[in-house]
């Protein structure tokens, strides 16, 4: 087994590279099959790493981690041949005669680094598209979810060439020593404030980077909204992972004539969804660790707790919590909660939210609840965030034909389906070009020739 010393890793992974291994496409494709090979194998240690580590239920894990990983692993070896080929574009008749092609191209090694909410998913489910757009990957599962770190390190060191694959262990100052080696690619998912260390030392070195961040996304539901739909699906969104997810609806923004009706399905939903003890409950996560509690225990303050409002220190246990009389200075509106609670904010007319959203950090996601096609197109039209859903929430991100990710402080860059091969690969522009004819109004001298110039350009 390779040690973890940065520097050997990237130059075995570049040597790799060079070689030209990575070229070819049987060898992705081999790679990613062993990859779902070891997933399936390994489904069961995977279930009891994200127990360990959170609680989290078996269907969750093979719903938002597992399953989606093979579904993308499918989706890309039914198209890799076509994304991977060479492009033949029109060309431009300034060039008469030329062929014009796109030719995708791997970048080199490339470090994913990922965050400890779905630690499988958010460490692998990147690399995917940098193995298919034959790249040498280095990955860093986070320290925060230490059994799914040390399980996708084991699978993935025991079974890949390190100078392809390896997973590193680790946290901030294993980070640290990775960004100063001489990396082709940084793909990093976590909080905006890491995220800023990581674009800071990419710049050092001008790598090419996509941040996937976090921030606070809306659910917004309007007076013409099935109330008791919106209520299960936002309930069903906030509480998956025990609202620790990067998409998860941060806040309830909800016309005021709806709010009574809207939060008395919430509550509903929640005892219809984990039993009249949700404690006991098999289906329902913990807080990763003792200061994520902390946090979440202060933001309570904030308003008025309507609905849950029950914690345990010893179990990591915080149950989901809807706050009402919450207003925009509140301390649980100035960050992303990343836990079970649910402030409610109101509005009386949809512009308000136009205008409010708008005004804020650009959420990674926002979900509209409406059955208006006039306030659905408004709010897809004049409010950035990074995607979303109409009357859902999180569906967005299961499928691999939509890109993933989020615009401003929610992050830069996406993935997912084709848009993840296009991110990890560079477009090598090609002009192929005969020796005959070789007309001659573009060399010196230009007398005479400035108008028919024009007439080419423009
Ligand atoms: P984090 O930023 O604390 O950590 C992410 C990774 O960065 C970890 O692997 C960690 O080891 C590393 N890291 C931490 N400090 C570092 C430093 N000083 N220098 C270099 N590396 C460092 O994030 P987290 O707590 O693991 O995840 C929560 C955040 O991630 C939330 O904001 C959430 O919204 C966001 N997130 C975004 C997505 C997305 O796809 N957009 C997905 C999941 C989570």
């Amino acid at each position: 087994m390779m040690s973890s010393d940065p520097v050997q890793i990237v130059r075995q992974q570049q040597l790799l590279f060079k070689a030209g291994k990575t070229r070819n496409i049987s060898f992705r494709k081999r790679q990613l099959r062993t990859l779902r090979e070891l997933l399936e194998q390994h489904e069961e240690e995977i279930y009891e790493a994200l127990r360990a580590d959170m609680q989290k239920p078996p269907l969750e894990t093979y719903g938002t981690e597992i399953g989606l990983i093979l579904m993308e692993i499918d989706h890309i070896l039914s198209n890799i041949e076509s994304w991977a080929r060479a492009r033949k574009v029109g060309g431009a008749l300034i060039n008469f005669p030329s062929s014009n092609y796109i030719y995708p191209e791997p970048y080199g090694v490339a470090l994913v680094i990922g965050a400890w909410n779905y630690p499988v998913h958010l460490s692998i489910y990147p690399a995917l598209a940098s193995i298919a757009a034959g790249n040498c990957n280095i990955i860093k599962p986070s320290e925060r979810a230490p059994n799914s770190s040390s399980l996708i390190s084991s699978i993935i060191n025991n079974h890949f060439d390190p100078g392809f694959l390896f997973a590193v262990e680790g946290d901030a100052e294993t980070v640290q020593q990775l960004l100063k080696q001489p990396l082709d690619y940084i793909f990093f998912t976590g909080s905006n404030r890491v995220g800023r260390i990581i674009m800071e030392a990419a710049a050092a070195q001008l790598t090419p980077v996509t941040l996937e961040l976090g921030g606070k996304s809306p659910a917004i539901v309007d007076d013409t909204a099935n109330l008791e739909m919106a209520a299960k699906r936002i309930i069903w969104g906030k509480c998956m992972n025990a609202g620790q997810t990067c998409v998860a609806p941060d806040y309830l923004y909800v016309q005021s004539t709806v709010k009574k009706p809207l939060l008395k399905y919430m509550k509903r939903y929640i005892e219809e969804f984990y039993g009249p003890d949700l404690r006991q409950s098999e289906d329902y996560p913990r807080i990763i660790n003792r200061q994520a509690f902390d946090r979440l225990t202060g933001l309570l303050e904030s308003g008025r707790i309507v609905v849950g409002g029950d914690t345990d220190e010893a179990d990591l246990y915080m149950e989901p919590t809807v706050l009402d009389e919450v207003t925009w200075k509140d301390p649980v509106m100035q960050e992303e909660i990343f836990g079970p609670i649910l402030p409610v904010l109101e509005f009386t007319d949809l512009q308000e939210v136009v205008e409010s959203v708008s005004s804020k950090p650009k959420p990674l996601a926002l979900y509209l609840f409406s059955s208006d096609r006039d306030n659905q197109q408004k709010i897809i039209s004049e409010v950035p965030f990074g995607g979303g859903c109409i009357n859902d929430t999180l569906g967005h991100l299961g499928n691999p034909r939509l890109p993933f990710g989020g615009i401003g402080h929610s992050g830069m860059g996406n993935y997912h389906g084709k848009t993840g091969f296009e991110t990890f690969s560079h477009k090598k522009s090609i002009m192929k070009k005969p020796n005959w004819p070789d007309i001659p109004l573009r060399y010196p001298p230009y007398e005479g020739k400035l108008k028919w110039i024009k007439r080419l350009i423009s």
